[in-house]
């Protein structure tokens, strides 16, 4: 085949421009780039290697080895990982395979547009390859695909397209070239590379090597520099990185800069992490672990193929990232390592699938995430308060997944209530600890704000008798209302839901009387309804206003319908109760009327208007607007 030309898909394009400009201040970035492929290459070529010898080529001396020429002004980042073919390439780094990548665009400018910072967002995308196209006039790759006769040379000076061709490449692996910019030369140093190395690759589990000149005076007989000799050229092959695992290191013998930098180095996060957790299993189940809480949300945090972000390495080895079976979906926002000597190295997906070790490694780690997040709760609330307001929605999730967990992970919930100010947050301990004595349950509505729900007449007799209530307003909460039935013994209760006891026996009884006495509006207005309602009652949760809509116990809120529709759920409209106000005068004018004249036109009005006063108190809009506004402006005129 001979050489082709190819466009960049136009998102390439528009994220090198986007890049180039936003990143400026830190190009030297790219190096981690670049070493982290060369050495997700070699992961690999190691992996596969355990069940297919035929593409190690019998060479297993993994490095990585960086060159440089500073006359020429190149660099040159070579590997002997699994390599790429010709169709690989194009795939690879002439496409942005990964999903969301136009979303991740649009947002970008956006953020650009509005004047914000933009580099964590890219650096929550994942830079990768590309960034070298900041210090670079051109690229060009060279690579062959353990296994593979032919090697494939891709070059490219980053504007509409790329070549590709065919090439005699000896050595399995991926030979990368940078032509560097005129004015970034700097990079082609050792020291510059040294610095860089060290600062963001470390931790890379392969030698980084580079071949260091030195030019040495010859020595005497004990050593000593013999100061008039003529100086000899040698050159040797320093490795650049201590290679250590950072997760297997003893804690002390790690800086917080490296640990950050391990952080952004797997999670592609340009940002710092808001906490970490490093664990050293021992005894029965021995594993390593770091995990990290990164301080934002990644904007692909709720798409259908949000990763997981832990890998699994086994005595050192690279398994697979993104591995589903460490931790539950709902702590997806969790980064990091795990590494397991007691599983078998050559372990296949299939395998993990069904291994009960990974299981009680899962178990394991979910305690001490929830542990680490409840302590961080109690001993630094204002850092949890950061890390809730990110990822509290999905924590709720494991409410409803993980049955095992939810007392602990009702601990770390957090909600507004009528006691909070708006913005800030009380949870189930504190309101119990708050509880009336004669209070058995936990009260809680649910509703799309705490504005709306602030006003909403269910609150009326809980304000009246100081009683705290709790403001479940994520759309989630409808959700996992369901699953938190009680908290240390303390009945949960939607107060919006079927009946609610708060009266004396005073009360009560008034409101028997005020039944029979009424029941002739009740059923006149239940008997206009019919089609919405399935039952009109005497009211003993109001005070101001005069009618409000609850709904059965167990049936669905109409925030809940609500939701199911929007997600294109096909729902039966749940019929509500009416509960009227006994002592409103609306109600006794209606009385009035019905008395003087079952036939009056205004009743069936007064009804209409009634329904719709329930449903714009709970921002449901009415079913009829223009028939709603014909009623209010003819009662403006009687
Ligand atoms: P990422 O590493 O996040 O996938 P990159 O832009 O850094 O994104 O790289 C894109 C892809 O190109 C990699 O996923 C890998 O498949 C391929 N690639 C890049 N560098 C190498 C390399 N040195 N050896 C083999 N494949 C590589
Ligand atoms: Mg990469």
């Amino acid at each position: 085949m001979t050489k082709e030309t190819m466009k960049f898909k136009t998102e390439v394009n528009q994220l090198l421009d986007l890049m180039i400009n936003s990143l400026y201040s830190n190009k030297e970035i790219f190096l981690r780039e670049l070493i982290s492929n060369a050495s997700d290459a070699i992961d690999k070529v190691k992996f596969e290697g355990l069940t297919n010898k035929e593409i190690l080529e019998n060479d297993e001396a993994y490095k990585i080895k960086i060159g440089f020429n500073k006359d020429a002004n190149i660099i040159t980042i070579e590997d002997n990982g699994i390599g790429m073919n010709h169709d690989e390439i194009i795939e690879n780094i002439g496409t942005i395979a990964k999903s969301g990548t136009k979303e991740f665009i649009a947002k970008l400018k956006e953020v650009k547009e509005a004047g914000q910072n933009s580099t964590e967002l890219i650096g929550q995308f994942g830079v990768g390859f590309y960034s070298a196209f900041m210090v670079s006039d051109k690229i060009v790759v060279e690579s062959r695909k353990g296994g593979e006769k032919e090697g494939v040379k891709w070059e490219s000076t980053g504007k509409a397209d790329f070549t590709i061709e065919p090439t005699e490449k000896q050595t399995r692996g991926t030979t990368i070239t940078l032509y560097l910019k005129k004015d970034e030369e700097d990079f082609a140093s050792e020291w510059k590379i040294k610095d860089i190395v060290r600062k963001y690759s470390d931790y890379i589990s392969y030698p980084i090597c580079m071949d260091i000149e030195r030019e040495e005076k010859a020595r005497d007989n004990e050593g000593k520099i013999i100061e008039d000799s003529e100086p000899t050229i040698t050159i040797t092959e320093e490795t650049l990185n201590s290679m250590k695992a950072i997760w297997k290191k003893d804690k002390k013998d790690v800086t917080e800069e490296e640990y950050k930098e391990f952080y952004k180095h797997i999670s592609h996060d340009y940002s710092d992490p808001l906490d970490r957790l490093h664990l050293s299993a021992e005894g029965s189940l021995e594993y390593n672990a770091l995990l990290y809480f990164p301080a934002k949300a990644p904007f692909d945090m709720f798409m259908r193929e949000a990763k997981t972000g832990v890998s699994l390495y086994v005595k050192n080895v690279f398994i697979m990232e993104d591995c589903k079976k460490l931790l539950p979906e709902y702590l997806r926002f969790v980064k990091g390592v795990v590494d397991s000597s007691d599983l078998p190295l050559n372990v296949s997906r299939e395998i993990l699938q069904e291994d009960k070790l990974l299981d009680k490694i899962q178990k394991n780690l979910v305690k001490k995430v929830l542990d680490a997040l409840k302590k961080m709760k109690e001993k630094e609330y204002d850092k949890y308060l950061g890390f809730y307001k990110e990822f509290g929605k999905v924590l709720k999730e494991g409410i409803y997944t993980d049955y095992e967990n939810k007392d602990k992970l009702m601990d770390l919930l957090l909600f507004e209530s009528t006691k909070t100010e708006a913005g800030k947050y009380t949870d189930f301990a504190k309101y119990i600890e708050g509880m009336k004595e004669e209070q058995k349950e936990i009260y809680y509505i649910t509703g799309d704000s705490r504005k709306v729900l602030e006003k909403s007449p269910h609150l009326e007799k809980f304000v009246q008798k100081e009683l705290e209530v709790m403001f479940f307003i994520d759309p989630i909460d409808e959700f996992i209302s369901g699953n938190m039935m009680e908290y240390k013994e303390k009945k949960l209760k939607a107060i919006g839901k079927g009946e609610v006891d708060l009266s004396t026996e005073e009360e009560k009884k008034e409101v028997e009387e005020k039944k029979k006495e009424l029941s002739s509006i009740t059923d006149y207005i239940k008997s206009k309804l019919e089609e919405d309602i399935k039952e009109v009652r005497i009211s003993n949760r109001l005070t101001s206003s005069p009618v409000v809509l609850v709904t059965e116990e167990g049936e669905m809120t109409a925030q809940m319908e609500q939701i199911m529709r929007q997600m294109n759920q096909e729902i039966p409209k749940t019929k509500r109760i009416m509960e009227i106000n006994p002592s409103h005068p609306t109600i006794e004018k209606m009385k009035a009327i019905y008395e003087a004249d079952k036939e009056d036109g205004r009743l069936g009005d007064f009804t209409e208007l009634l329904y719709g006063l329930a449903l714009i108190a709970e921002n449901q809009p009415v079913k009829d607007p223009i028939k709603f506004n014909g009623l209010v402006a003819k009662l403006m005129l009687s």
